[in-house]
């Protein structure tokens, strides 16, 4: 039988390459510049990551708040601290805003020091995007598409099953439900996308609890991360409880990478896709651990680095 996601699966001498963000070490995240450099560039899978506007518009953006640190206003002022919420601005206000450039000075511009820096960049739409995608030369592309939510902070999203239609919609008036997969770290997201698109293929994300995260962990048993699963309900395994969810993807933090649990999952038919590996070290770990694609803010150095060892990410 054909298996409809066989571009995002690990093949002989093919690992996957998704670029995160579009490419955030070298271009604006989750920007339209980003995405089509991306696709240019030859990799042609793009992680990006969406919110809704007060006017109920899907738009491809990461935090819930408009960063500091990349947000100069309509007059080129830097914000400063946290911005409005992308869920309390209509999508006419947030377009106002120039994401283009990082902040000199400050962290994330330090932490990402070869990104251009560009003028008159807008967070995107879901539309926009799939509109590109969906003609020539881009129709061929694949987005992985995490759909932002978080338990304890209801505010920031549309109550879920309004937000996930909303998304679904763009998906559907642009006819991309055969190159699309879902991804969330909250599970509740994906059981709502079961229910609303069973066939779309839906991927979990997981971060491991550990002793004072730098992140939100989201594999905490029981919880409304995990839609109120456990890992007890699989014998102790988060890759059979993601099977067993009827995922299609398992997508866990490159730190919690196991061998024989990237071949567990595989077993049961899941793809594993590492996030976000970005030097030279963390990339070849999750190649050697065997998963079917990489999550990395640089998509050409992870092209390289395959192509190095007589790989490839395409085919
Ligand atoms: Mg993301």
């Amino acid at each position: 039988m054909l298996d409809p996601l066989s571009a995002l699966r690990k093949a002989p001498g093919i690992v996957r390459i998704h670029g995160h963000r579009g490419a955030r070490g070298v271009l604006p995240e989750n920007t339209l510049i980003g995405f089509r450099n991306t696709f240019d560039i030859g990799v042609d899978v793009v992680e990006l990551d969406v919110l809704t506007t007060a006017d109920d518009v899907p738009v491809i953006t990461h935090y819930p708040r408009l960063m500091a640190a990349s947000t100069r206003d309509a007059a080129g002022r830097w914000q400063e601290g946290p911005g409005p919420a992308i869920r309390d601005l209509t999508l006419a206000a947030l377009q106002a805003y120039d994401v283009g450039g990082l902040r000199a000075g400050t962290d994330y511009a330090t932490r990402f020091p070869d990104q251009a820096f560009l003028d008159n960049q807008r967070i995107p739409t879901l539309a926009e995007l799939a509109e590109i995608v969906s003609r020539p030369p881009y129709d061929g592309v694949w987005l992985n598409i995490e759909i932002k939510s978080k338990p304890s902070r209801p505010e920031f999203t549309p109550p879920l099953p309004d937000y996930v239609s909303g998304i679904l919609a763009v998906l559907e008036r642009f006819r991309l439900f055969a190159r699309v997969i879902l991804q969330s770290f909250d599970w509740r997201i994906l059981q709502e996308v079961a229910k609303q698109a069973p066939d779309l293929p839906r991927s979990h994300l997981s971060y491991l609890d550990r002793p004072d995260p730098p992140m939100d962990p989201n594999i905490i048993d029981g919880s409304d991360w995990m839609a109120g699963a456990s890992r007890a309900d699989a014998g102790g395994s988060l890759p059979d409880l993601i099977a067993d969810m009827g995922g299609a993807v398992w997508s866990p933090h490159y730190s919690d990478i196991r061998a024989d649990e990237v071949a567990r999952a595989q077993a049961r038919g899941l793809i594993v896709n590492a996030w976000t590996v970005n030097s030279p070290a963390e990339i070849q770990a999750a190649i050697d651990a065997g998963v079917d694609g990489l999550i990395t803010d640089y998509p050409a150095r992870a092209g390289r680095i395959l192509l190095a060892q007589g790989l490839t990410w395409r085919g």
